[in-house]
């Protein structure tokens, strides 16, 4: 008996029946990682220009007209191949490129969300206290507040008057910028602090924000540096105190996006999440042309915080777009979600070896390893989730191997663990068919997260491949 024929067959039975070995790196041609660094040249662009939905939408509405998009006009009728762009409210666009099938075989929706954690300013933010002026913060979505500390902090947002006119507000970014900070407590002084568990060390009420410490005058007067921080913003934007009232000012790292390694493979930045699936998503819909189905991104706003509101995915904006449409052909809009597919394209967990039992091997997504589908998010027994189903995974997995494009399946952590969602149960909640495709990320709601070069590649080339 040949004793190394047996072994190859074994081995070509385990080829056939094991699920398949997903390979990092070397399973990537160097075309692909060639191509992958220039994409990621436009993305860490895009990220330094788009850290606040607002922000995200402008830069995508210029993307979207220099590649041939107009501005969606509801007296129009489209025909296949018609590229145009819809904004809600500024914080929310949507990009559609018609197809040649009619609308009510479905649509294809690539949607990810452009708002990220962070510090907004409370309506009323401003105090002094000790001769130094500080804000208020309120925290925006899930953070660990201890990395909020002792980084360099930019102002970003709009503000608007009671005559109806807005201003922007952008300081801390450029390098002859000043930025912010919020300070912490000295480890010589912190034997109370280091006591208390994580989650209490650093209150959310202690995220004050230093912005001033110069008095504006040697008058008598009280809350002078308050004075003067608010004279430096009234003759700079015309802002005054109340102003503040009716205002969205939100403190973000002020860092641009870095090359992470000597090897230049991954990017660190403020924002991955989830700006690392709304740019392939928008880029896709940008380089598709004359697809089949109508192609749809939308960038939805919101995401952190529970999807609510207007500009969130729970908001009506994309359902009384496609009733739009749709009755513009004579069709019922719900003909038209009832056979339309949706990625719900939103980052993972990435596996972090150094906290390993956080993670569940076999269940994970690994930066390298490419894009990651989520069959569901949620907690506690699968709560809060859509749950994809076998037949759309099915489907999914087939595109993905067919175009060639590297992919995994992961979970977010270990059951009970903890937990988290994305858009993709409001979408499927319109009856459509929706799984989660996306960039695992490490450090994921910190400051500086990271991801790979190639995963952010792959997204794009899987939305692009869904669209076609
Ligand atoms: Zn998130």
């Amino acid at each position: 008996m040949d004793n190394e024929k047996e072994t190859s067959k074994t081995a070509q039975l385990k080829e056939k029946l094991f699920v398949r070995n997903v390979k990092g790196l070397q399973s990537v041609s160097s075309d692909d990682i060639a191509q992958a660094d220039e994409f990621a040249k436009g993305y860490m662009t895009f990220l330094n220009h788009a850290k606040i939905e607002r922000e995200a939408v402008a830069t995508s509405v210029q993307i979207a007209r220099e590649n041939g998009f107009t501005e969606y006009d509801s007296t129009k009728n489209y025909q296949a191949g018609d590229r145009v762009y819809v904004v809600n409210r500024k914080k929310n666009i949507m990009l559609v490129v018609f197809g040649r099938q009619p609308l009510d075989k479905g649509v294809r929706f690539a949607i990810a969300h452009i708002d990220s954690p962070r510090l907004d300013l409370k309506p009323n933010p401003l105090y002094e206290t000790n001769e130094l002026a500080m804000f208020k913060t309120h925290y925006y979505g899930g953070i660990k507040k201890y990395q909020w500390t002792t980084i360099p902090l930019a102002l970003h947002g709009t503000v608007a008057f009671k005559d109806g006119s807005t201003v922007n507000v952008t300081v801390g970014e450029e390098d002859n910028d000043p930025c912010f900070c919020v300070t912490d407590l000295l480890p010589h002084l912190s034997r109370e602090q280091a006591t208390q568990p994580l989650s209490k060390a650093i209150a959310g009420e202690n995220l004050n924000v230093l912005i001033g410490s110069r008095p504006f005058d040697d008058s008598k007067e009280a809350e002078l540096v308050k004075l003067n921080i608010l004279n430096i913003l009234f003759e700079k934007y015309g802002i005054t105190e109340e102003d503040f009232l009716s205002a969205e000012l939100t403190l973000v790292p002020a860092f641009k996006a870095r090359d992470i390694g000597f090897d230049r493979s991954m990017i660190g930045a403020y924002g991955h999440d989830d700006k690392v699936c709304a740019y392939p998503a928008l880029m896709s819909a940008v380089n598709t042309y004359n697809p089949e189905y109508t192609a749809i991104t939308i960038l939805v706003d919101k995401e952190e915080i529970g999807s609510d509101g207007n500009t969130g995915m729970q908001s009506a904006f994309m359902e009384h777009f496609i009733n739009e449409i749709a009755e513009k052909n004579g069709l019922k809009g719900y003909k038209v979600l009832d056979n339309s597919k949706c990625l719900s394209a939103d980052v993972n967990a990435g596996f972090d070896p150094t906290y390993s039992s956080a993670f569940e091997q076999n269940n994970s997504s690994y930066i390298n390893r490419g894009v990651v589908i989520t069959k569901y998010t949620g907690s506690g027994g699968k709560y809060d989730t859509s749950d994809a189903s076998a037949e759309y995974m099915a489907e999914i997995r087939n595109l993905l191997d067919k175009e060639n494009i590297q992919w995994q399946s992961g979970e977010l952590g270990k059951v009970d663990g903890g937990g988290g969602g994305t858009i993709a149960k409001y979408v499927a909640n319109l009856n459509v068919d929706v799984v989660d495709l996306g960039v695992p990320v490490l450090s994921m709601h910190a400051p500086l997260e990271v991801i790979s070069k190639t995963d952010l590649y792959m997204a794009y080339r899987a939305f692009k491949a869904f669209f076609q």
